[in-house]
């Protein structure tokens, strides 16, 4: 066979796989999404080691193992009752248990957890640690909730969540709407349903009772460190350049801080209502102040800034032109036209802190324009990682510093890099770290599967 032909012959396998996808999953658009993009760029090793065409492996690996759905009632502040929609979307435990987190929010459906978990096992494998993909969570909006809302909501969510997971079988997080306060709830209920104080069963847990220092900062700092990776092999770095991040919760947050920290002046960040520009660089501590204190919407920002300016609508922010953009905020939120934008203002690099935050589209113009791109799954793994050494404290029953835990992540992040560069040149894509990095996840969940045989 030449070379020609196997190409041919895997790029006819996977689209037989993907077509299937959509048959089985019809309107999950977020999924279909996923999947495409991963299939597509598997086709260069599929084609140099057929084995991965071999045992359903394929047919296996888009089948999440299990998917949990359950009623979640609760009683508001007014006395009446509420009914949500809760998920668990267990997707592949090859390498580890499942991994991944809960995301509170109302777009939230069963395509949107099936996106995300079936990220997830590619993003966990990529950090070189023993972690699955999963994802869950719920249709739940924690906007405008009291804090006692939010308690018996989670706490309900739990009471049903609590029989599916495990230190061992499955290790939730939070996302989208699950933060510290979240987390803290649902660890409470799970102990006192379980009756026993099982440490690692969820991350991103409060440093007095288990968690892990940096687990806050990781996704952002990551997706910097990552970024500053990719500067640095052109001989570029963070300082003096403009960045735009989107959004203005847990990953944006601690992405400014870091490239803040290395010379960078961010003029923007966002919420689900608009975004600010403040030319004379975000004043971070504000933001702190306006989102993880109060909970305010961003927009309240230019009260105590009169420089900035504020828009409604969040698509306007690709539209300020800078050096180094980190969409952070949440999936498709860079569509063909603003990575168009972003590519004719002369954005360097690109850092995706969301999952999946470019479309298909989006990311092809990237990376025809030859732009640095660094793609969620490898950008973003930061928080993940740490997780999973949240993992390995609570199983050791010790803690590591700050600093600790931040030199590791920083070494994670350089071998996410050069693994995904690696990956992108042998399979004939150099530079592609689209390619690159999904090959390199694949390789190890998917040699894990083979020698599990067909299960
Ligand atoms: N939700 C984060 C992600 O998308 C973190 C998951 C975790 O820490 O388990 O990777």
């Amino acid at each position: 066979i030449r070379p020609e032909q196997s190409q041919q012959a895997a790029a006819e396998y996977v689209q037989s796989v993907f077509e299937k996808v959509i048959a089985r999953n019809p309107h999950e658009n977020e999924f279909h999404q996923a999947v495409k993009e991963i299939l597509d760029s598997l086709i260069p090793v599929l084609a140099k080691h057929p084995k991965y065409m071999q045992q359903g492996l394929l047919e296996r690996l888009v089948e999440p193992e299990r998917v949990i759905t359950f009623r979640v009632p609760w009683v508001d502040d007014a006395g009446n009752v509420q009914v949500n929609r809760g998920f668990r979307v267990q997707f592949n435990s090859a390498i580890g248990p499942y991994k991944g987190g809960l995301r509170f929010h109302p777009s939230v459906y069963l395509g949107i957890v099936k996106f995300l978990g079936f990220e997830q096992i590619f993003k966990n494998a990529l950090t070189g640690l023993p972690i699955g993909g999963g994802k869950g969570g719920s249709d739940f909006d924690p906007k405008g909730k009291s804090d006692n809302e939010v308690m018996r909501f989670t706490q309900s969510f739990m009471t049903e969540l609590y029989k599916y997971i495990g230190p061992d079988a499955d290790v939730p997080a939070g996302d989208i709407g699950v933060g510290g306060r979240e987390i803290g709830y649902m660890f409470g209920q799970y102990k006192r349903i379980r009756g026993g104080h099982e440490g690692g069963v969820l991350t991103g847990k409060g440093i007095h009772y288990g968690g892990s220092l940096t687990r806050t900062e990781a996704t952002g700092y990551g997706c910097v460190y990552f970024v500053n990776e990719m500067l640095q092999a052109q001989g570029l770095s963070f300082e003096g350049q403009r960045v735009v991040v989107s959004g203005s919760g847990n990953v944006s947050i601690y992405a400014i801080e870091k490239a803040q920290q290395l010379g960078a002046t961010v003029v923007a960040c966002s919420d689900s209502n608009g975004y600010v520009y403040d030319p004379d660089g975000i004043d971070l501590k504000l933001v702190k102040q306006l989102k993880e204190v109060n909970r305010l919407r961003i927009s309240e920002y230019t009260k105590e800034r009169p420089g900035a300016i504020y828009t409604e609508g969040c698509s306007g922010i690709w539209s300020i032109p800078c050096d180094i953009a980190l969409p952070c905020a949440t999936q498709n939120e860079i569509d063909e036209h603003a990575a168009q934008l972003l590519v004719s203002n002369g954005v360097k690099a690109i850092g995706e802190g969301a999952n999946m935050p470019s479309s298909l589209l989006a990311i092809e113009v990237f990376l025809e324009s030859g732009v640095l791109f660094g793609p969620a799954k490898a950008a973003n793994a930061g928080g993940v990682a740490v997780s999973a050494l949240e993992m390995s404290q609570n199983s050791m029953r010790l803690s590591w510093t700050f600093d600790e835990v931040d030199a590791k992540l920083h070494d994670i992040m350089k071998n996410i890099y050069a693994n995904s560069v690696k990956a992108a040149e042998e399979y004939g894509v150099p530079g592609n770290l689209v390619v690159g990095a999904n090959i390199a996840g694949f390789v190890r969940v998917a040699d894990a599967m083979l020698s599990h045989g067909i299960i």
